[in-house]
Parts: structure tokens; sequence; C-alpha cells
């Protein structure tokens, strides 16, 4: 089985001319799964060959507009492309509101159903299903309600059969977020984990004061919860030395990547 994660968007706060806000998509097998819906999602899905009508499920991980501001023009043109397949969208509670207001202004035309599910959870939680993989939510610790997403491919019986030590590929996404102990258990084990980065280490207290990450504190997290891989993101504008940058990652967690707009990772 295939996971392939396209990078659509980087930037934290506002978009810049080389970098769009948060997004992310995880192709399995043919089937999309959109993880935050920044502006310019629409674009970035254009330049990479991604279909708006083979997204299943849009997973939002908290009301902040660099996550989300992209989730109306999106809807707007799957409408419009003649989508007609139910469209699973997860985030928290209050994204029910958001999209009761969409609905309300823009979905006339709309051939689709929006089925909303609220992501709020206390621990880590199994909330979509699909052929090929599994997807949990977990609590983040942001200034608002905000989730982060875990994706499990799921082994068919039949291959569990022929190999009982098989293990499904798995990939977390973890932003916005301070630091915290349990963070590291939700996301054990997987293969690649994203964590948000927002700030180098001489801005850890401007961290805590804004509910983000350092790259050192995402690095610990990778360490501790024994991933395989780490992609950092959601850069600061005030981030210009990228060596600089990963290098603090890297010297906790040596497989470490500041992904750019664009880029591709398969696993
Ligand atoms: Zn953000
Ligand atoms: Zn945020």
């Amino acid at each position: 089985m295939n996971f392939s994660l396209k990078i659509l968007g980087t930037a934290s706060a506002v978009p810049i001319s080389d970098r769009n806000p948060s997004a992310q998509m995880l192709s399995v097998n043919g089937r999309l799964f959109l993880i935050d819906c920044g502006e310019g999602v629409q674009q970035q899905m254009r330049r990479m060959h991604l279909s708006f009508l083979k997204v299943e499920a849009i997973f939002i991980t908290h009301i902040h507009g660099d996550h989300v501001f992209g989730l109306f023009g999106l809807l707007s043109s799957m409408a419009m492309y003649g989508r007609t397949a139910d469209l699973y969208i997860y985030g928290p509670q209050a994204l029910g509101s958001v999209i009761k207001f969409y609905r309300s202004f823009f979905a006339d035309e709309s051939a689709f159903e929006i089925v909303f599910k609220p992501a709020d959870c206390t621990e880590l939680t199994p909330i979509h299903k699909s052929k090929a993989v599994a997807v949990s939510t977990f609590p983040l610790r942001h200034k608002i309600p905000c989730f982060g997403y875990r994706f499990d491919e799921i082994i068919s019986e039949r291959r569990r059969a022929g190999n009982p030590a098989c293990k499904g590929k798995s990939f977390a996404y973890c932003s916005d977020t301070v630091a915290f102990a349990n963070l590291s258990e939700y996301v054990r084990g997987v293969d690649v984990l994203y964590h948000e980065a927002t700030y180098m280490n001489d801005m850890s207290d401007k961290a805590v004061n804004r509910w983000h990450s350092t790259t050192s504190q995402a690095a610990q997290c990778a360490l501790t919860a024994g991933a395989g891989r780490l992609l950092v993101g959601h850069y600061s504008s005030r981030i210009l030395d990228f060596d600089a940058y990963i290098a603090e990652c890297m010297s906790i967690f040596p497989d470490s990547v500041a992904v750019q707009d664009g880029d591709v990772f398969d696993f």
C-alpha cells in the first residue's frame, strides 16, 4: 500500500509570496484525505494534479483562518464540478456552524451531502474508517479547541494471516499546539510525523505565549514517539535561515525535514 503525502501549504498566519497557509493531502490507493484547508488550497491542488472529486474526507484541526479559509472555495468548486458523493468533514464542534453558514448562502447548486462529525475528544479516538485506512483524532493544546489526526493503514485478514508480524503504514499530523507530554503517546510509532514548529529555540517564550511549538519540541516529540521521520512546517515569517532552523531539529532527531510547498513524500 502506498501512502503519498503532498504538502500544499507551509505558512503560518498569513499567505506569503512563496508559501500558502496550512494544508496537506494524504493519498492512499487513490483515495484523498485533505488535512487542513488554508487559503490557496484549490490552486495548490491544481498544480499537484489532485482531483477535487476524489477527496473522500476533510480533517480540520481548528478554526483559525490559516487552517480553514480555503474551505468555502473548495466546497463550491466541488459542486460546480458535479460532485455527488458524500463528503465527510471532521473538525471541532464549532466547525458545524461554519458549514451551516456555507450551506445557507453558497450551496444552492450543490448535489452532494456534507457529513460533518465533530472531532472533539480528550484522548486518541477513532473517527473515520475507509477501505484502506483508519483515522483517529486526538486533542492538541492551542488557544482554541484543536485536534490532531492519525492515519493507520488497515491490514486485511488475508495479509495478516500470511505475515502475522506485518505492520501497516502510518502518518500523524499535529498542528497547532504547545508541547505536552501525552502528545508523543498519541503518535507513537508512526512512520511519518508532521509536527508544527512555528519558532526556533530562541523564541521559545513566544511559542508558549502564542500556543505553538519550537523546532526542539517537535523533534523531541518525534524522538519520544519513536517516529520514523519528522516533517516540520507552519513557519513564522521571522524564520529566514532554514539551515539553522532544521539543524535545531536534526540535533535531536536526525531524520527531520523542513517541508516546502509542493513537496511530495511517498512512504
Ligand atoms: Zn496556524
Ligand atoms: Zn492556530
